[in-house]
């Protein structure tokens, strides 16, 4: 947690608060980084987005609702490939899938990620080439493995001892010969602007580099000569700003690829770095471009991969939330607003006011589960109010229900205004729920002036469809 956060979160706010709470905003200026690309304020006062006003999208859809700038989400696609022209850069699906947006990176020629055989079923349904998807997680099943065995996955990273030997017993059953990647837990763990780097890595995740798992899941993969080994895997956090970690981990991963030469003579031809990448939730956070980071990545594997005498392998890159996070906003409608004073004035600098609306913690869980900040703006209209500091909570039984722990909004938000709630493309509407049997929001795609639902509103008869008692 970020200082500015800690002190925002309990409440010490007002005069005594963080720099950023202070300084002066316009409550109706957008800033263009927190927003997909095709966001304007239209002349009067309302958000467009793709040329769509969100008081018809509102009109036509409901609220909540997630809206998803198509041509924001492509940019991205298009940016990350051409940083890492020489890569495979793989979407990792549990930040967002449906199949809509599956065939939306597969068009961009981007590979796929999943971890579950529900996001595989969804990559597949979509058309997704099954060499292109890559299939992760620490718990696969025997059938999810023997779907992606069936299917022709392109790559399965394995994860555990057990799960090479069941893998090994499929692929000897059917007589094929998959190709895997063995997922090194290197012990680096990365957040925003800092990283730790350390021996041993304390996780559920992959083979312990300490330890000598990994070394030593390289080597009977090699040994037994069931499965094909092409390289090596490690991620080191989420939202990620500085490529510092990667500097480590690459060293750490590529210290194993020269130890596994020397051992066995085999130079391993590929190379997952992961995802991670960061983006901006609020003013307070400037990530570095997929350019910028390629070029840091780039030179940390040419100078380990020199120091080691190994030849550069091909790369692989996993970003999720970079894609998918900054092309979509919620759009919420307010229901109620209080306000709460907390220091002595009673006056408007001596309080917050907390402007309920109609989601919540069902549609992101991010800021309960992981403190994150988020931004807000009014999205119906502009205001020539005086800013006033709000908290946007959700309509949940619960106190920690809250979207945007602390933002300016104007002083006269009201019942019937709009809220739009940029960055929540990602681990969202993925990790929806039905808390108080609230139905999960729908996914609007726009793009040229055109709206499109790709994942319509749950309904209450879905939610009672499951309910059989
Ligand atoms: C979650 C995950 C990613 C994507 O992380 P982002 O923070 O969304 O970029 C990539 N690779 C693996 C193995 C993951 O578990």
């Amino acid at each position: 947690m970020r200082a500015h956060e800690a002190g925002a979160l309990h409440g010490d706010i007002g005069n005594r608060g963080p720099a950023w709470l202070r300084t002066p905003v316009d409550v109706n200026a957008l800033v263009p980084r927190l927003w997909p690309r095709t966001v304007a304020r239209a002349d009067g006062g309302a958000l467009t987005v793709a040329g769509l006003d969100v008081r018809d999208l509102a009109a036509e859809f409901g609220t909540p609702m997630y809206v998803l700038d198509e041509d924001d989400l492509r940019s991205r696609c298009r940016k990350f490939r051409a940083a890492f022209p020489d890569a495979d850069v793989y979407y990792a699906g549990k930040a967002f899938l449906c199949r809509a947006v599956v065939r939306m990176i597969a068009e961009e020629g981007l590979f796929l990620d999943v971890c579950t055989g529900g996001e595989l079923a969804t990559a597949l349904s979509a058309g997704m080439p099954p060499e292109r998807i890559g299939f992760h997680g620490n718990n696969k099943s025997v059938a999810e493995l023997a779907r992606a065995v069936d299917a022709g996955v392109g790559r399965i990273i394995v994860d555990s001892f057990a799960e090479i030997d069941r893998l090994t017993a499929l692929a000897r059953e059917r007589g094929v010969r998959p190709k895997v990647l063995v997922r090194v837990t290197v012990g680096v763990e990365a957040h925003t602007h800092e990283f730790i780097a350390t021996a041993h890595e304390d996780q559920k995740f992959g083979f312990s580099l300490a330890g000598g798992a990994a070394a030593a899941a390289a080597f009977k993969i090699l040994d037994e000569d069931v499965l094909e080994l092409r390289g090596l895997h490690s991620h080191i956090g989420s939202q990620i700003f500085d490529a510092s970690g990667f500097e480590v981990s690459a060293r750490r991963v590529l210290a194993l690829q020269a130890q596994i030469r020397d051992a066995r003579g085999v130079e391993l031809p590929e190379l997952d770095l992961g995802g991670g990448f960061g983006i901006a939730y609020t003013t307070q956070d400037d990530p570095a471009s997929p350019h910028d980071l390629a070029k840091r990545m780039r030179k940390i594997v040419d100078g380990e991969c020199a120091a080691e005498r190994l030849a550069v392998p091909h790369l692989s890159i996993e970003p999720g939330r970079a894609i998918v996070g900054p092309a979509v906003f919620t759009l919420y409608e307010v229901g109620t607003v209080k306000f709460v004073p907390l220091g002595a004035g009673g006056g408007p600098a001596d309080g917050r006011a907390y402007v309920s609306v109609d989601g919540g913690m069902s549609d992101n869980i991010r800021t309960a589960l992981y403190d994150a900040s988020y931004s807000a703006t009014v999205a119906n209209r502009t205001s020539p109010a005086e800013p006033l500091l709000a908290r946007v909570v959700g309509k949940h039984c619960e106190s920690g229900d809250i979207v945007v722990k602390d933002e300016f909004l104007p002083a006269d938000v009201q019942p019937g205004d709009l809220v739009a709630v940029p960055g929540t493309g990602a681990y969202c509407r993925s990790m929806a729920s039905n808390y108080n049997h609230v139905p999960r929001p729908p996914v609007v795609a726009v793009r040229d002036g055109r709206a499109r639902l790709i994942v319509r509103r749950e309904t209450e008869e879905d939610l009672l469809a499951l309910d059989v008692g």
